[in-house]
């Protein structure tokens, strides 16, 4: 399944009542919805997560960033999905985006930047296997 990625819409958009208008986006660019659902995610799940940031100076504040408010995670269909999405979003750090992205448009600052996007092929898999049994994953 080289042709899909994973997402989240992550707490600071779902508080901001962005969530909507982020998935009219994802619509918009052509990416077909394989998978969806909107759940809040413990700090052992949010730590489990993002396990290879453990050893980085902000994973504490990721941690209990991303276990604040609910999130809506979302595997995501289309011709070259990962390197699309990571496109749609923008940069990590929302002043280095560029116009038009995601994080441009919804994201405050580089811990709080609303939306995650898998970075290749193998942790899209894994990311959305995460999420969702076989039997959600259309
Ligand atoms: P994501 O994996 O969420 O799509 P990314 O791939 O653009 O984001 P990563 O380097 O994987 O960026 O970092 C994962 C997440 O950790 C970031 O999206 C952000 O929420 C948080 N993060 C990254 N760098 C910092 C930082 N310097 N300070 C605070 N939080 C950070
Ligand atoms: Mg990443």
């Amino acid at each position: 399944m080289t042709n899909r990625t994973f997402t989240m819409i992550k707490p600071d958009a779902t508080e901001k009542g962005s969530t909507g208008a982020i998935l009219k986006m994802i619509n918009d660019a052509g990416f077909r919805i394989a998978a969806i659902k909107m759940t809040h995610l413990s700090k052992e799940k949010a730590g489990a997560f993002y396990e290879v940031h453990k050893e980085r100076p902000f994973y504490n504040e990721l941690v209990d960033f991303m276990s604040r408010s609910p999130i809506t995670a979302a595997i995501l269909e289309k011709e070259n999905a990962v390197e699309d999405f990571r496109k749609l979003i923008g940069a990590t750090n929302p002043a280095n985006a560029e116009a038009g992205t995601i994080r441009k448009l919804y994201a405050a600052s580089v811990g709080e930047n609303a939306v995650h996007g898998s970075d290749s092929d193998e942790n899209a898999k894994i990311e959305g296997d995460f999420f969702f049994s076989m039997l959600e994953q259309f």
